[in-house]
């Protein structure tokens, strides 16, 4: 039994990883990198066999943010050349949710820039779900609105939201070179209020903002502690005109890495493959199903995603599937 199937073990066992074996997975040597895939698939195919989630955004209300989050290019520090625009109409996010049943995305996700929603965003959001949910009944719909105060958790648990997004992002420790105009418990309060209302809480990170490798056993190890049931890993997709401009330091493998080392340490939770795929894991995109159970199909916030065509044609190809199965919070059982 090799290292990487030790872990797997551990893993599957509901252990918890060592400092060393969380470092031996990102330090993993280039020609071992299958070895730790075939491991880190091991801990997935028992959880969620050979199917895939798809997920779909639609941005809400886009750029006039007053926060200052390095890597976004809605914020207001950003000089990128973005479209901007206010809260959409009921209607058109109602539109969306059809765009994504055709899309074959079981998930429809909500997103607004800005610290959090103004009332008026929110009752918006709300309509838009409840008719969401009237029409496409299995769909999943998840919110991603900032930071909420529990009286709107809660107006959005009543409305049918199954799911709030509200990433930590990066580290604690690193979390004030990102951004200082909220904090990292900001970030953990509303993932927490979001539980309290009965919402499944997503939470995820974006890795390759000059944090330490240290930085991210951490970040996968707080989801855990936070018990997010849904965690997008995305890779920086730095944007010209934001502070982090320029910031290109990952590889395809070294990404590979960082999503197995999230399936090990969050075996039962949906890992999903975010922002920057395409940029980041190139021509390795498809290898990082085998860690990760979920994608986003379509275009992301304010950058574009592959054709939705060419990632069913990966799935396809790999003889994965689309998994349609609605939420539930109680599915990750173990299939053997
Ligand atoms: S990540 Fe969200 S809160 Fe931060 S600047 Fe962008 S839109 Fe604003």
């Amino acid at each position: 039994m090799n290292i990487y199937d030790v872990i797997a073990e551990t893993s599957l066992a509901g252990n918890e990883l060592t400092d060393e074996q969380a470092m031996a997975v990102l330090d993993c040597p280039d020609d071992e990198l299958l070895l730790l895939l075939h491991a880190a698939y091991k801990v997935r195919r028992n959880f969620y066999g050979n199917k895939v989630k798809l997920n779909m955004i639609i941005n809400t209300k886009s750029g006039l943010c007053p926060e200052n989050c390095g890597y976004c290019a809605q914020s207001i520090v950003s000089q990128a050349p973005i479209e901007k625009y206010s809260m959409m109409k009921k209607d058109e996010i109602v539109t969306g949710a059809a765009r994504a049943a055709e899309l074959n995305a079981g998930t429809y996700c909500i997103v607004a820039s800005g610290r959090g929603p103004a009332s008026r965003e929110l009752d918006i959001v709300v309509d838009a779900v409840k008719e969401i949910k009237d029409k496409h009944k299995g769909m999943t719909v998840c919110a991603c609105l900032g930071i909420l105060k529990p009286e709107q958790a809660e107006r959005l648990k009543e409305a049918g939201v199954d799911r709030y997004n509200h990433n930590i992002n990066t580290s604690s420790n690193h979390h004030q070179n990102i951004t200082t105009s909220h904090t990292y418990d900001d970030r953990v309060n509303t993932v927490e209020m979001a539980k309290a209302s009965g919402i499944s809480p997503c939470s995820g990170v974006i890795v390759g903002m000059k944090e330490s490798k240290e930085d991210v056993v951490h970040m996968a190890r707080s989801l855990k502690v936070l018990d997010a049931d849904s965690i997008p890993v995305n890779f920086l997709h730095a944007v010209d005109g934001t502070p982090l401009q320029g910031t290109d330091e990952l590889t395809p493998r070294y990404c590979l890495k960082v999503l197995c080392l999230f399936r090990f340490i969050n075996p039962t939770k949906e890992i999903r493959i975010s922002g920057g795929r395409e940029v980041n894991l190139r021509s390795l995109q498809p290898f990082g199903l085998y860690p990760a159970n979920s994608i986003f199909i379509g275009d992301y916030l304010t950058t574009e995603g592959q054709e939705g065509s060419q990632d069913w044609k990966m799935l396809e190809d790999m003889g994965f599937e689309v998994d349609l199965e609605p939420l539930n919070r109680e599915t990750a059982k173990a299939l053997t």
